[in-house]
């Protein structure tokens, strides 16, 4: 199990009774935290640092464990922060910076000079906090007693982005065909992602699945037929082209497993060989954490995979969206999400339909692929995007709300939302950030999450929500060009 590493600071001129303490106050605090963060990552406690001899071999050692995901430090005791330079600059891995006291409550009838001495986090934290600043160093703080459940919450939220930032070192994207002809927000920098993220993005041709698709034995594709029935409602007489999809789920998933794949990306000018634009295939892959993206669109399908680990074991859905059509009835604007066929079943309301209808575009057969309306709920729709010089994203909060009339002709499963704070400001908001068409959809994080995840791997970030202003957020797009153009 991957692990986060607790390491406490203090210093060598209080004597070795001193320094006992500050290791059993943290072993217990650190088992503590272990516990309630168990279902996402161990937290191991290490050492206590008092040299800056020390603070170098544990940062380094934490930089070089592959099983380790991020670092917490707190000073127990003062701690002067020249001995943390070294380790700091050695650090490699995220850093949370945990500003706590073993005690909660000062004992106000026994304090006395040793105690205080103890328990300086106040002071030692500030000592910490300002060589980190020093450093440029990109961190979390967080504040308050660590038993509490909002700190508690904050440390897991922490976990869960470095878990995710974990996942992305190595982690193997696979480009069926390229990107789409003349798109441009699609497109993007592969190395300069593998350089940034760790992801590590390749074409391939689309035969390479077709030979494993002619491979498939009629027994192969019961089985797949079987997982189908189980889950959704079969809902068309064209067996065959259900079987199809099949077909290609299966080819997908050989392959993937075969060259070690997170995520992929087809599109649907190149699909020489296969008979139908893969639907409902790529439909039941999302809903199993394999990320998509349409038209070649790597960012999208690698920010879907990353983004629904982060949303593991947390309440809501997390796939590909794209963004479609309005309703534009003043005051209460909405906006339809959907896709040519791939809208993940994650988002269903209720039991998805296997329907096959004819595809406008491609010139293939017609393709099977789930029907569904949409869950409601809050949520974010995160886009990534290339500009050129750096990687951004944009955030904006949503509300996914039932569909007010059904659309009985509409051939594909469905999303309907409200972007904050309206849709005259949130969405002219997000084109004046450069927003793509297609975003990740999820009600199972937050703004925040995305902000933690944007903060490790040191992405520029804008972020629209209810107190987004279009003036102050023009201003904000410009001050980070400049900010960029200065780091360049
Ligand atoms: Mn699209």
């Amino acid at each position: 199990m991957k692990k986060m590493y607790f390491i406490t600071g203090s210093q060598d001129l209080y004597g070795e009774a001193v320094i006992r303490q500050v290791e059993k106050d943290s072993r217990e605090m650190a088992a503590f935290l272990n516990e309630k963060l168990s279902d996402i990552c161990g937290i191991e406690f290490t050492t206590v640092v008092q040299t800056s001899a020390e603070a170098e071999d544990i940062c380094t050692k934490a930089s070089s464990d592959r099983d380790c995901i991020g670092v917490i430090a707190w000073m127990h005791t003062f701690s002067p922060a020249k001995m943390w330079i070294r380790g700091l600059q050695a650090l490699k891995k995220p850093l949370l910076h945990l500003h706590t006291q073993y005690n909660e409550k000062l004992p106000y009838d026994s304090i006395d000079m040793d105690f205080m001495n103890l328990n300086q986090s106040a002071h030692g934290d500030r000592e910490f906090g300002f060589i980190c600043t020093r450093l440029h160093i990109r961190r979390e703080v967080v504040a308050g007693y660590y038993k509490h459940d909002d700190v508690i919450e904050r440390i897991r939220k922490f976990a869960y982005a470095a878990a995710a930032v974990d996942m992305c070192h190595g982690m193997r994207i696979a480009m069926f065909g390229n990107n789409m002809r003349d798109v441009a927000v699609t497109d993007g920098d592969r190395v300069e992602s593998e350089i940034k993220y760790g992801w590590n993005v390749n074409y391939y041709g689309i035969g390479d699945l077709v030979k494993l698709a002619e491979g498939m034995t009629e027994q192969d594709i019961d089985r797949k037929m079987a997982e189908y029935a189980e889950k959704y409602d079969m809902d068309t007489d064209n067996i065959a082209a259900v079987r199809e999809q099949a077909k290609y789920e299966i080819a997908i998933e050989r392959f993937i497993e075969k060259e070690d794949i997170t995520a992929f990306t087809d599109t649907f000018q190149d699909l020489h060989g296969l008979d139908q634009l893969p639907g409902l295939a790529v439909q039941n892959l999302m809903a199993k954490g394999i990320g998509f993206g349409p038209e070649g669109d790597y960012k999208t399908s690698a920010l879907g995979a990353v983004l629904f680990r982060m949303s593991e074991g947390r309440e809501g859905a997390t796939a590909f969206m794209e963004d479609y059509t309005y309703d534009l009835t003043a005051g209460e604007e909405l906006e339809l999400g959907s896709h040519m066929l791939e809208v993940s079943p994650v988002f269903a309301a209720s039991k998805p339909r296997i329907q096959v209808h004819p595809l406008g575009i491609g010139g293939k057969s017609d393709p099977a692929r789930l029907v569904f309306d949409g869950v409601c709920g809050k949520g974010i729709a995160v886009s990534m995007i290339d500009l050129g010089d750096r990687f951004r994203l944009v955030c904006a909060e949503i509300e996914l709300v039932s569909q007010p009339k059904p659309m009985p002709k509409l051939p594909v499963a469905r999303l309907m939302w409200k972007i904050c704070p309206s849709l005259p400001v949130g969405s002219a908001a997000w084109i004046y950030a450069g927003g793509a068409h297609h975003a990740v959809v999820s009600t199972a994080l937050t703004a925040d999450d995305i902000r933690l995840f944007a903060k490790m791997t040191d992405t520029e970030l804008v972020i629209i929500d209810e107190k987004t202003d279009l003036n102050a957020f023009e201003q904000q797009l410009e001050m980070l060009d400049l900010t960029a153009k200065l780091k360049r």
